[in-house]
């Protein structure tokens, strides 16, 4: 089905998280739609640099604050709310597990309180980690998934099921209009190098000629998502009417170690493969079914993974 584009000239949009990797992409594809622009983002993992080429866009306007709080006056009105603000790489997990659950619970409901002052559209972006270690493959949205709802991984998994439960009570309590989108593993430049996912780590083992740290056997797999193509759906679902949950991704799948294979002949690299311990939850497999995304938003990844792979490594190499 086709989606008619809602959102563009003479709308404000407010993006939380907007200096982040993703979040920074899709403030930059609403921008060149002619939107206005309303980013707030603390910089715990994103970066001004992200946006650094911005600085002289007048429809643009980044404001420092940090959701755990509450929302700051933010005058005007807003005819969208994407809430794409949280920390959101495995290391984070362990190193901000209370950030992650407050900005996705006192973040959220304060977006969401917002969304309903303005009778805006919402957009929460979930996770595919909302199936944890799923025992369907691939994953269909009716899914309810297998987490672990006190293991390590749980602060982010369960910030997302919550902030899912709460769009979707705000839709049926409050009748506003709102989107989930479940985001699998994306990709791309402006990704901080030392996040802890495999893509930039991988990456810059082998530009530096550094063993590959695989996680385990390396035979857990991943669909990987390049970023354009997870911004294009990002703005299907925004501008259809549909609810969601809608998986957005690729069937891409790989092993991490055939990851790891690629990224070291793409990078024409001298580095090995090094095997080491794997973090516990770790998912075994991840591919979105994708039949949703097609069928109500027309959505289509683009970007297979040697394109995809070779533009992030010219990001890094620079
Ligand atoms: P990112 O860390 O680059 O971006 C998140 C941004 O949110 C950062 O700029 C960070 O500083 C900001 N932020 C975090 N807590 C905040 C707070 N309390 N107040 C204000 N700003 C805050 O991560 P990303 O990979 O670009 O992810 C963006 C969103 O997409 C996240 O919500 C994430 O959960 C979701 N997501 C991403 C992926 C992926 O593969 N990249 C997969 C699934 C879901």
């Amino acid at each position: 089905m086709a989606v008619t584009q809602r959102y563009g000239d003479g709308h404000r949009i407010l993006v939380s998280g907007g200096a982040g990797f993703v979040p920074s992409h899709t403030v930059d594809a609403l921008l060149a739609r002619g939107c206005e622009v309303v980013a707030i983002d603390n910089f715990i993992t994103g970066s001004r640099d992200n946006v650094a080429h911005l600085a002289d866009e007048p429809r643009f306007t980044l404001i420092e604050a940090d959701l755990a709080d509450g929302l700051p006056p933010l005058p005007g009105r807003f005819d969208a709310i994407l809430h794409m603000a949280s920390p959101a790489s495995p290391t984070d997990f362990a190193k901000l597990p209370l950030e992650i659950l407050k900005v996705g619970s006192i973040g959220t409901m304060a977006l969401l309180d917002r969304a309903v002052d303005d009778a805006a559209r919402f957009l929460m972006a979930s996770t595919s980690e909302a199936y944890g270690d799923p025992l369907v493959h691939p994953q269909p949205e009716s899914y309810w998934g297998n987490v672990n709802p006190n293991g390590i991984r749980s602060v982010y998994d369960e910030s997302k099921r919550f902030s899912e439960a709460a769009t979707m009570a705000y839709h049926r309590f409050h009748g506003l209009d709102t989107a989930i989108v479940r985001i699998f593993n994306t990709y791309g430049p402006r990704m901080r190098p030392d996040d802890g996912r495999a893509i930039p780590a991988f990456i810059n083992q082998a530009l530096r000629d550094l063993p590959l740290t695989v996680h385990g056997s390396g035979a857990q797999t991943r669909s990987i998502t390049y970023v354009d193509d997870l911004v294009r759906g990002i703005l299907l679902l925004l501008d259809s009417t549909e609810t969601g949950p809608i998986n957005c991704g690729t069937e891409h799948e790989l092993s991490m170690l055939e990851l790891a294979e690629l990224i070291i002949r793409l990078t024409d690299s001298e580095s090995k493969i090094e095997m080491v311990e794997r973090p516990s939850d770790d998912p075994e497999k991840r591919r979105p079914d994708l039949t949703l995304a097609r069928e109500k938003l027309g959505y289509e990844p683009r970007v297979g993974p040697e394109e995809g792979l070779r533009k992030t490594i010219e990001f890094f190499a620079k």
